[in-house]
């Protein structure tokens, strides 16, 4: 049974005041809350066995140790990864983009093709520019259609056997569409091509499983499902991982190293270079647990009745209008009203207690096929209620009267 007032108790932060108003939290795509149990992992570790780890044979290293591995555990079965060394622990969705996309500079050349959709995130655009700069591959766009949703249509003309990666996100942060994943890489498969899905945004509403999905590279990162800042995982298929060399080199990843040569760890060290954020993948692990034992169906049921609910009060505001409205999407609500600069409201709503992201949402691309400078984007998760909402709509009417 899912009881939104029980769980709001798990997060300490839902009771504060913002401007001496009760805080209403609607920035969850940028990062979520964190809940007492995650954050009691991160107090316990740092009280009772803080120690560097894979190094030491004292007590407390190996108790890091065996903490840290068992979390590397948790998030393979979270994500059905087949090993857990194919789990590598990076600081967060970039940080793993970045792992693959400087990988394949010496497996791309001249001529090559790489897809990337019109719906990405900045970190899903510039690592790729900047692997196209080192090796002369072309960087090609899936382009959009008004409603938020990609033309899957030119994907199939994008599509040939020059194609040799695919990057999107699963679901689009600026505008919550979720894309046809499954469809765009069985494609891209059919053309040879690799396929990496961002799947920051659908982690925390979404459970993949990247063995169905047949997926070649998932990302994502720990803060946007309940977990803490700096951590994240790339999964990778081994033959994949072991095909890309290392992305740092130091500590840990090495096998042997003389000043003539160094031979490199196995998976996943090969890639995990230097001290990791140990306490923070053991506080990752805390949050899948948590956000398992609520169950992402439900999540996903509650979170619809609160992006229905959003979307149809916020229209009842005159000269409101959200920006994706694609039937597939998750909760979250990109809008202006008017011609007000998205700012101008955001900092309002602020002084009335809600929390919501203004701007280009790092995706600028989508806000110029929109032609606006940004969005206010409200993204509601699990613990936040009909109510709150109802405290954001009154705020943005109250906004746009002033500003009007
Ligand atoms: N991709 C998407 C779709 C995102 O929403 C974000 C975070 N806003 C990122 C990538 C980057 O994630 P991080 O900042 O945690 O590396």
């Amino acid at each position: 049974m899912f009881d939104v007032q029980k769980i709001r108790q798990d997060f300490p932060i839902l009771d504060r005041e913002v401007n001496g108003k009760p805080l209403v939290y609607f920035d969850n795509a940028a990062t979520s809350q964190t809940p007492q149990i995650v954050i009691d992992a991160i107090v316990d570790y740092y009280s009772n066995y803080n120690a560097n780890i894979h190094r030491g044979v004292h007590t407390l290293s190996q108790e890091a140790t065996d903490a840290y591995e068992i979390a590397r555990k948790k998030v393979k079965e979270h994500f059905n990864a087949k090993h857990s060394y194919e789990i590598i622990l990076t600081s967060g969705t970039t940080h793993s983009i970045n792992i693959v996309a400087t990988g394949f500079s010496n497996l791309l050349k001249e001529g090559d093709e790489i897809i990337v959709s019109a719906l990405e995130h900045h970190s899903n655009i510039v690592p790729w520019q900047m692997l196209c700069e080192r090796t002369g591959a072309v960087l090609k766009v899936i382009p959009m259609n008004e409603e938020g949703e990609l033309l899957m249509d030119a994907y199939d003309q994008l599509l040939s056997e020059r194609t040799k990666l695919v990057f999107t996100n699963h679901i689009s942060n600026a505008l919550g569409t979720i894309n046809p994943i499954e469809e765009i890489i069985e494609k891209a498969h059919k053309v040879g091509a690799a396929v990496l899905i961002d799947g920051a945004q659908s982690c925390p509403h979404i459970k993949p499983d990247v063995q169905k999905l047949n997926v070649d590279f998932y990302v994502a990162s720990a803060h946007k499902l309940c977990g803490p800042t700096g951590v994240g995982l790339l999964y990778g298929k081994e033959e994949w991982l072991n095909k890309l060399p290392p992305y740092q080199g130091g500590g840990e990843m090495i096998d042997q190293v003389t000043f003539e040569k160094t031979t490199y760890a196995g998976l996943p060290h090969k890639f995990e270079a230097g001290t990791p954020n140990i306490c923070g993948g053991i506080a990752f692990g805390v949050a899948l647990d948590y956000m398992n034992s609520i169950g992402f169906e439900a999540i996903a049921q509650y979170e619809k009745e609160l992006l229905d609910y959003g979307t149809t009060k916020l229209l009842e505001i005159e000269g409101l209008k959200i920006y994706g409205t694609s039937k597939h999407k998750t909760s979250v609500i990109s809008f202006n009203v008017g011609d007000i600069h998205p700012y101008d409201i955001g900092s309002i709503v602020d002084k009335l207690g809600v929390a919501v992201r203004t701007g280009h949402h790092c995706a600028q691309p989508i806000m110029d096929f929109y032609k606006i400078p940004g969005t206010i984007r409200a993204s509601f998760s699990f613990y936040n209620t009909k109510e709150e909402i109802d405290i954001l709509v009154e705020a943005v009417k109250k906004a746009k009267m002033m500003l009007s």
